[in-house]
Formats: C-alpha cells, sequence, structure tokens
C-alpha cells in the first residue's frame, strides 16, 4: 500500500475530505529516495473547517464521562495493536525506520501510552474541597481545556502523535492534529482507525507545511491550547504567535543529552547503552545519547570500545533482517548532518569511525564518533539529530557536570558510575527533565517527559501530562 502512489485525503470532522487548496505534498521514501504517496497541502481555510468540526463536536464530547472516553481509547490501543503490521509498511517506507525495530519498540509503547491514559482518565479528581470561609464550601473541578492543537515532528510520527492525542482526547478535549509534511501516512491511518471508535469530529487530521497549517492553528482563536514536538526555533515562533491569543502553549523540543562516564563506570555497559540510545533511530532522537564527557582515565578504553561497538551497527533498508538502523529522514536532514561532521572536521575534530554518507541509494549516513571537540565547538553544542556521537575527556567532576550542563537544551542526560553518592550528586546538578543512571533512553508511560531551558515546557506520558489538558476551576458555594 505504501509503495504506490495514493494520493490521500484529510480527515475533518469525521470525513475524508480534499484540502481547500489544488496543491499537493509529494511524500518521499527516504531508503530510495522515490515518490510514494501525495497528501494534500493543507490552507488557513482548512485549519479553520478542521477547529469548526471540533468546536461541533465539543459540546457533546464534553458530556462523556471519563468512563467512556476511556473504553474509547482502549478500543484503539486494539485497533493500533492488530494494525501493527500494516502501520510498520507505512512508517518504514515513509520514515526509514528498520521494520521490526518500529514493531518490537514503538507499537508496544503507543498501545501501552493509549491504555495508560485510558486509566489515567478515570483518575482525574479536584484535589480540595472544604470550607475555607465560614458559611461556603469550595471545590475543584478539572475540566478539559477545549480544542487542542496537536503539531508533530517526523521522527516517532505515530507514537508522537499518540503521546499527543491520548491525553488530550482522555481528558475530554477534541483535537486538531498535525503531523509533519514529511511523513503524514501514519497519522492519517490513525485518523482512519479513530474514526470508527470516536465521534465525528473529536479528533481531525489535516496534513501540510509548517507554515501555514501549523502556524494557522496557533493563530486560530478558537484553538484553546497547542502542544508542539519539534524544533526550538519552530517552540519560539509558536510561543511568539501564540501570545496573540493567550492560548496555552506545551513545547516539547530538542535535546543534546550528556553521557557523564565517571572513571568507575562500567565499561561494557556504556558502549553497548550508547551504540543503542545514540543510534536508534538513526540518532533522529531528542533524548539520543549524543555527548559522551568521558573521565580522564576510562577515556582511551571507552573510545576504542566505542568505535568497536559503533562499526558493529547493521545499516541497511527498513525491511532487511537483522537490521538496527537505516538511513536519515529526507535528503534535509541528510545534508545537515554531513554539514555538521565537515565543519567539525575543518576545526580540528578527529572523526574516529564514519563522518560520511553510504553509497547506495537515499539519505543513508555511516554512524559516526568523534573526539578531539571543544566544549564551545558547534558539533557539541547544537543538536545534530544524526547518527553521530562526540566524546571528550573531563578533568575532574565539577568539569563533567559544567560541561553537561552547558548547552542551551535539558531534555535527557545519564550518568555511569557505581559510586552511588556521585550519581545522585550527579543526577541533582544535571539541569535536565530526565536523568538516567547507568541507562540511557527507557521511557515508560507512568513518568514524565519533558525539558529544562530550550527543550520547552509542559511534560508528556504521565499525569503530569493529563493534567496540562485541563484546566482547573474553583466553584464556591454559599450554604448559610
Ligand atoms: P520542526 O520544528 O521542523 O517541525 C515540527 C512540526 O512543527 C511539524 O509538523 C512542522 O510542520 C511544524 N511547524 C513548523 N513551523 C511551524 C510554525 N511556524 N508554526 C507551527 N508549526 C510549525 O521539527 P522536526 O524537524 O519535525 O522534528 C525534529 C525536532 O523535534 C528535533 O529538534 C527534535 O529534538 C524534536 N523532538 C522533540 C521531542 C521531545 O519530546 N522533546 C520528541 C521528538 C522530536
Amino acid at each position: 500500500m505504501a509503495t504506490a502512489v495514493k494520493r490521500r485525503e484529510m480527515f475533518i470532522g469525521g470525513r475524508w475530505v480534499d484540502g481547500s487548496g489544488s496543491e499537493t505534498q509529494e511524500i518521499i521514501n527516504p531508503s530510495t529516495g522515490e515518490v510514494i504517496a501525495a497528501v494534500p497541502k493543507g490552507t488557513e481555510q482548512d485549519v479553520d473547517r478542521a477547529v469548526q468540526a471540533a468546536q461541533k463536536a465539543y459540546p457533546e464530547w464534553f458530556e462523556t464521562v471519563p468512563k467512556e472516553r476511556s473504553e474509547m481509547l482502549l478500543k484503539l490501543a486494539e485497533a493500533i495493536q492488530g494494525d501493527a503490521e500494516q502501520l510498520a509498511d507505512l512508517e518504514s517506507t515513509n520514515v526509514g525506520k528498520p521494520r521490526s525495530v518500529f514493531l518490537s519498540e514503538e507499537i508496544p509503547p503507543s498501545v501501552d501510552n493509549l491504555r495508560f491514559f485510558a486509566g489515567a482518565a478515570r483518575t482525574l479528581e479536584g484535589r480540595a474541597t472544604g470550607e475555607y470561609m465560614r458559611g461556603y464550601t469550595s471545590m475543584i473541578r478539572r475540566e478539559p481545556v477545549g480544542i487542542v492543537g496537536s503539531i508533530a515532528p517526523w521522527n516517532y510520527p505515530l507514537m508522537m502523535a499518540i503521546w499527543k492525542i491520548a491525553p488530550a482526547l482522555a481528558a475530554g478535549n477534541c483535537v486538531v492534529l498535525k503531523p509533519s509534511e514529511w511523513t503524514p501516512l501514519t497519522a492519517l491511518r490513525l485518523a482512519e482507525l479513530a474514526g470508527d471508535i470516536f465521534p465525528a469530529g473529536v479528533l481531525n487530521v489535516i496534513t501540510g507545511d509548517g507554515e501555514p497549517v501549523g502556524a494557522g492553528i496557533v493563530r486560530h482563536s478558537g484553538v484553546n491550547m497547542v502542544s508542539l514536538t519539534g524544533d526550538v526555533a519552530t517552540g519560539k515562533e509558536v510561543a511568539k504567535a501564540a501570545s496573540q491569543t493567550l492560548k496555552r502553549v506545551h513545547l516539547e523540543l530538542g535535546g543534546k543529552a550528556p553521557v557523564v562516564v565517571f572513571d568507575d563506570a562500567d565499561l561494557n555497559a556504556v558502549s553497548e547503552w550508547v551504540k543503542i540510545a545514540g543510534f536508534f533511530n538513526a540518532g533522529q532522537d531528542c533524548t539520543a545519547a549524543t555527548r559522551v564527557i568521558a573521565g580522564p582515565r576510562i577515556y582511551d578504553n571507552l573510545l576504542s570500545s566505542l568505535k568497536t561497538s559503533i562499526e558493529s551497527i547493521k545499516v541497511g533498508n527498513p525491511d532487511e533482517d537483522g537490521v538496527e538502523m537505516g538511513p536519515l529522514v529526507a535528503r534535509e536532514q541528510f545534508e545537515r548532518v554531513k554539514g555538521f561532521v565537515e565543519r567539525a572536521r575543518e576545526h580540528g575534530a578527529q572523526v574516529v569511525t564514519g563522518g560520511q554518507p553510504i553509497k547506495r541509494p537515499g539519505f543513508f549516513y555511516a554512524p559516526s564518533l568523534v573526539a578531539d571537540v571543544r566544549q564551545d565547538s558547534e558539533i557539541v553544542k547544537k543538536e545534530v539529530f544524526g547518527p553521530v556521537i562526540t566524546v571528550q575527556r573531563f578533568a575532574d567532576d565539577n568539569q563533567a557536570i559544567a560541561w553537561a550542563n552547558d548547552v542551551d537544551y535539558g531534555l535527557a542526560a545519564s550518568v555511569w558510575t557505581r559510586d552511588i553518592g556521585r550519581a545522585m550528586n550527579a543526577s541533582r546538578r544535571l539541569q535536565f527533565g530526565t536523568v538516567w543512571i547507568n541507562t540511557h533512553i527507557p521511557l515508560v508511560s507512568e513518568m514524565p517527559h519533558g525539558g529544562y531551558k530550550q527543550s520547552g515546557y509542559g511534560k508528556d506520558l504521565s499525569i503530569y501530562s493529563l493534567e496540562e489538558y485541563t484546566n482547573i476551576k474553583h466553584v464556591m458555594v454559599a450554604i448559610e
């Protein structure tokens, strides 16, 4: 299905409709560079149609009780589980993900996330009921925010869409979802599955570019909240534009995760986990283990161990057996990664392994390890978002923490040591929304995921996320 060029429509008000404009967007398979589909390039008018459909659905959706919403989310979880093979075809063809890795690492957490929010929907409650002034009873109600605009990135198109729609729908909001213009196929399939379960207009999916569709959602006065997962620069634009209507903003942005390796760390565990966490999804992950900051004595051995484990990564087409890493998502991303490594090399960095494109069709780049980089260099400070990691040697613990914190991002970090006090002290001093100790990358539906600093604000996953999709209302009753 994904390999035939197919024109897809948008899902608005429970119906498949053409975009209001005539333009379409070609969707590319990054493993081959071939066009595999075309979707409508949405317009501001399409945004308005979708918002109106959501507004029309909202009054009845507002009347649903948590149990009803919960049952629908559970049905959607089942539908996704049952559709895993087709979703894998779409995602691996559109994003270049190894098919088997998508089935084992992205479908289960996506299904689990829907199930978690199905359960969590039924736990929402106001915290206080009592008399805080003589003669009056106060209570807290938690209510949906209303119409939520969800804007998703291309690196985990299905999973990020679910992270956004699950808490929003669980809390009783209606949603207008915009997938990335590069990777809309699984979001459209998600709409198809959800369309059989949710009332018309509760979930709408519209396709198109950041401007006018994403920005149109942010500008629209009928949208009460915008949740974006994307680049820091996009987050700033969204926050600025949202200020015109003072809508709530939830921003999950980029990262540049440090991996702080003290001299007493388990070297084999570090290199195995960095192989996974640095190169999963071809390194196109906001929590990817990108900056190894290693102790003075472990550094040399770690560098050679990392080289060996990185060179063992099997790169290939998404449907080949045993493939661990596919291509980058698009030519632009490929050029971006290539540029970072070329500039680092020009500035004296040593490319220990990789550091070049792989000669085959599509947008493949070799898993790369770069050493001899300065703390103030671009490759250390900026998000590459590809299969490239750097290694630095620190002199003492204070320098390790200072370097780890010395970036604009603050999404995730890891610390590696056998000394529990050192680990706990580091986890306290690291300015990141997630700190792992002796591991890197696992997430669970029950625990929050979100940034410090320019990695954004607001949390995905967990009850904290559900609460963000609600308003708190104080109701006060005169009782005398
Ligand atoms: P991007 O910012 O280019 O695009 C994200 C989405 O925003 C797309 O749907 C895009 O069309 C839309 N958009 C672009 N300009 C817009 C505007 N002015 N107004 C409204 N919407 C607009 O990001 P990307 O390249 O798709 O994704 C990669 C980025 O996402 C990386 O920086 C990565 O770190 C980040 N990311 C963060 C998390 C997290 O949880 N923090 C998770 C995944 C990805």
